[in-house]
């Protein structure tokens, strides 16, 4: 498979990054996941929409305009053959002499590489657990930074203990997972947290609020404690790969029945629903 450098699709063993690159010193750039099914984009023009803002919020200018990268992420996964998995791509603001501040002259630096993944079917079906960690991030969220140490480092203590995910919390406030969504249902209204700078706006997220409208499912986007979390009906984390996973226990308190609801079957089957049709945008 050819990776992306700046715009060209290039061997990986051609590649060659700075060890000054910024995106290696100081995490100083932004990156999106973007899936593939049957060899489209899925929701392909919010990811790249986010990319830009990611970008423009840490004063990144993306060389290209939309159009032209949106067609670059096509050409990609086209050249790749890839009919389901996703492309994943970065951009940094490049290299220079290490200091913090901005470089007067440094291009960014944009990479990317393409995989192919299957869907999380078995867990899709049985649901994952979770546990609860405090959220240690910065307050800047709403980027998709590559700094993602307090992300790695919940993830790493959940996966240690077994879980799948950590449900980050700020205080008893419930924010998101690592790399996820989180939502609860309680007598059949949709909780989750509002989209501010404490958590990512996902894709997947905007998709599950459009669905749930679709359904008559009520949404509040209203933050949730721990304690109600537990209490909670049914549970429910998302993202670009994991789509509409059902959380049944966290840490040893089972969700509901310990098995995925009634409304997380509904929304999962509203999402494959989108998945399969016309999944070009
Ligand atoms: N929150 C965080 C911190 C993430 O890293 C991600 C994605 O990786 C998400 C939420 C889910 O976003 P999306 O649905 O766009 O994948």
């Amino acid at each position: 498979d050819l990776i992306l450098h700046n715009g060209e699709f290039i061997r990986e063993e051609d590649l060659v990054i700075s060890k000054e690159d910024r995106g290696y010193q100081f995490g100083d750039g932004i990156y999106e996941v973007i899936r593939v099914y049957d060899g489209n984009l899925f929701t392909a023009k919010e990811h790249i929409d986010r990319f830009y803002e990611s970008a423009d919020k840490i004063k990144i200018v993306i060389p290209y305009p939309k159009d032209v990268f949106h067609k670059m992420m096509y050409d990609f996964v086209e050249l790749n053959m890839i009919d389901n998995g996703q492309v994943y791509v970065q951009v940094t603001r490049g290299a220079a002499e290490r200091q913090h501040q901005f470089p007067t002259q440094a291009n960014p630096v944009i990479t990317g590489n393409t995989k192919s993944v299957e869907r999380p079917v078995g867990s899709l079906e049985s649901g994952v657990t979770a546990k609860f960690i405090e959220d240690i991030r910065w307050l800047r969220c709403d980027i998709k930074s590559l700094n993602l140490l307090g992300n790695v480092l919940a993830k790493q203590e959940a996966y240690e203990e077994g879980y799948f995910e950590a449900i980050l919390h700020r205080g008893e406030t419930v924010t998101e997972g690592c790399s996820s969504n989180m939502y609860g249902i309680k007598n059949g209204i949709l909780y989750t947290h509002p989209a501010n700078n404490l958590i990512l706006n996902g894709i997947t997220r905007r998709v599950i609020l459009e669905l749930c409208e679709e359904l008559e499912i009520p949404v509040e986007e209203t933050p949730f404690t721990k304690a109600q979390a537990l209490e909670m009906d049914e549970f429910i984390m998302s993202s670009t790969t994991t789509e509409v996973m059902p959380v049944v226990a966290i840490g040893d308190k089972k969700i509901g029945q310990g098995v995925p609801g009634e409304l997380t079957r509904k929304l999962q089957a509203a999402f494959e629903a989108r998945i399969g049709v016309g999944v070009k945008s």
